[in-house]
Formats: C-alpha cells, sequence, structure tokens
C-alpha cells in the first residue's frame, strides 16, 4: 500500500512555487501578495492563519494579516476587502471563516473580487470550475486532486465516489474529477446505501466529519483512498476512514493527520502565485 506523505507533496509544491515565485520577482519586480482579514480571537482560526502567514513568506510571497476583534461591523469588513480589490500589490484576498453571526458570509465572499479570490469560493469562481473554465479552486479538494493524479495520472474512465456534497470540499472535488473524465458518484447524508456506492469506486474522497465512516469493507482492492476528514475523539484526531482496516485493500490511502492537511496550505499559496500570473497578462 503507498501511504501518501502529504507533508513530503505539501514540501515539494512549497519549493517549486518558492522558485516560480524567485523567477516571477525577476521577470516582473514584484511578488505575488496574499492578504488574511482574521476576525476574533478563535484559537483554530489564528492557527490557520499563522501558518498560512508563515509558509507564504518561506516560499517569497508577501504576506499580510489584517485582523478584527469580533465586534466588528461588517460594513468595516466590505470596504478593506474593497480597498484590497484596488491594491495592485494584493494578488489574493483570504477572509477566514467562520465568520461571527452578524457578519453575512455570503457577501463578504462575493465583494471579494472573484480574480483575487484564493479560496475559490466566489460564484463566479464555483462557475467556472464547473463550466471546466479556468478559475481559482477550493484550496482543500486541489490538494487532493493534486495527490490522486500523482499516484494516477490517467483518471480517464474512472469510478469515483465522493463522500459528502459541502461546498468547500464534496462539490469541488466532484468537478474537478469530472473534468478528468471520471465517472462520479457523489453521495450524502440520504445516500440510501454508502457502502455499496463506495465499493464500486476506484477513487474514493471522503469528506464529512464523521470519525472512522469508511470501512475496509467499503473498498475495492486497489482503490484509491483520500481521507479529508479531521475528528478529534478520545483517541486523538482520526480522519473519516478507517485506517487500519483500508490500509490493508486501498492501493494509496492518506493519513491522518499528516496527508490532506498540509497540501491545503500549500495549495493556498499555489492559488495566489496563479492568480498573480494572470493579473499580469
Ligand atoms: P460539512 O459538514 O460541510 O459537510 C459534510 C457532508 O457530509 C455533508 O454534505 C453531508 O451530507 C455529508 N454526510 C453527513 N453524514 C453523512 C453520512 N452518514 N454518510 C454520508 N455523507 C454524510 O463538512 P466539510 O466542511 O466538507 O468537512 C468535512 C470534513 O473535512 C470535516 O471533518 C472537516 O473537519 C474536514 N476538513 C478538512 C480539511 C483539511 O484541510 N484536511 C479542510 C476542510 C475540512
Amino acid at each position: 500500500m503507498i501511504l501518501i506523505d502529504g507533508k513530503k507533496a505539501a514540501a515539494e509544491l512549497r519549493e517549486q512555487l518558492k522558485q516560480e515565485v524567485a523567477e516571477l520577482k525577476t521577470k516582473y519586480n514584484k511578488v505575488p501578495g496574499l492578504t488574511v482579514i482574521l476576525i476574533g480571537d478563535m484559537a483554530p482560526s489564528q492557527i490557520y492563519v499563522r501558518n498560512k502567514e508563515k509558509s507564504a513568506n518561506e516560499v517569497g510571497l508577501k504576506s499580510e494579516v489584517i485582523k478584527y476583534p469580533d465586534t466588528v461591523e461588517e460594513n468595516t469588513v466590505l470596504e478593506k476587502i474593497k480597498e484590497l480589490n484596488n491594491d495592485e500589490t494584493v494578488s489574493g484576498i483570504l477572509v477566514q471563516l467562520p465568520l461571527p453571526k452578524h457578519i453575512d458570509k455570503q457577501k463578504v465572499i462575493e465583494t471579494i473580487n472573484p480574480s483575487k479570490d484564493v479560496d475559490g469560493f466566489h460564484p463566479m469562481n464555483v462557475g467556472n470550475l464547473s463550466s471546466g473554465y479556468e478559475s481559482s479552486v477550493p484550496c482543500t479538494p486541489l490538494g487532493c486532486y493534486l495527490m490522486i493524479k500523482k499516484i494516477e495520472p490517467n483518471l480517464s474512465g474512472k469510478k469515483a465516489v465522493v463522500v459528502g456534497r459541502s461546498n468547500l470540499n464534496g462539490k469541488p472535488m466532484t468537478q474537478l474529477l469530472l473534468k478528468e473524465n471520471c465517472t462520479v458518484t457523489i453521495t450524502h447524508s440520504r445516500t440510501k446505501d454508502l457502502k455499496a456506492e463506495c465499493l464500486e469506486a476506484d477513487i474514493i474522497v471522503a469528506a464529512v466529519g464523521i470519525p472512522e465512516l469508511v470501512k475496509g469493507d467499503w473498498v475495492k482492492k486497489d482503490a484509491i483512498v483520500i481521507d479529508v476528514g479531521i475528528n478529534k475523539t478520545e483517541n486523538g484526531l482520526v480522519g473519516d476512514v478507517a485506517f487500519d482496516e483500508v490500509s490493508k485493500v486501498a492501493k494509496a490511502l492518506t493519513p491522518v493527520p499528516g496527508g490532506v492537511g498540509p497540501m491545503t496550505i500549500a495549495c493556498l499559496l499555489k492559488n495566489t502565485v496563479e492568480c498573480f500570473k494572470r493579473s499580469q497578462i
């Protein structure tokens, strides 16, 4: 079984990006810039943002974090986003979710210029992805996609089952696999027989949030299994896939932690570089 090492894949991607940023600096005399807006003091968000800033600096991006207290007015945030939309030194804007209840998430997402939407959540990017056009792609599914392609470069005709239909993970993952000519089944909480669906799959991507939902006897021999789930349990962090059982049948499997997670941040940096390159044309 191939244990897909997300840390190593992320380090390789960061190294590639570092070289690319250096080349862009020589060519344009400027570097891509990532601005993150962080509202409130929720510990997980603070950690995510700190990691994003550290990784951005590591590859040579210009990075900035703008912090607001969780009492900030919605309009202050929207005005700041508009200012960043017009700032040529800013290639990518990310507003760290979740937001305080009094701030309308959709309004925030739609205020970000789609060409600077490094999270790929703007309806324009969602539409472009589903139409098969160039777009920013949400970072977690993009990371999953890159890891799957490393294992199996030709996905044409493969049967893929995506478990979970969130806008963040399941839906964009489905679009990426469709673009690769997979036959994709998207499953969710109302799916009648999830085990039977999974057993058909050459590729399974599980993004649910239920510890060890996907069992060993749900997986076809030699399937590629990507585990997006991060669940805190008494036994520490576990994914949505029963790792020990599934590792006995799968051809390749991502661990939790150390699989999809590290690739997510590396893909945010990749999206920032792509936004910069598109803005130079
Ligand atoms: P979500 O709660 O938005 O969506 C969960 C999906 O799972 C829903 O579409 C729901 O229909 C489906 N679902 C629920 N119960 C089910 C069941 N019994 N059978 C089949 N489907 C079922 O979750 P999300 O934001 O997509 O996150 C999913 C998981 O991925 C979470 O554990 C989250 O922490 C993790 N996550 C990891 C990363 C990363 O970087 N590794 C990033 C984002 C989210």
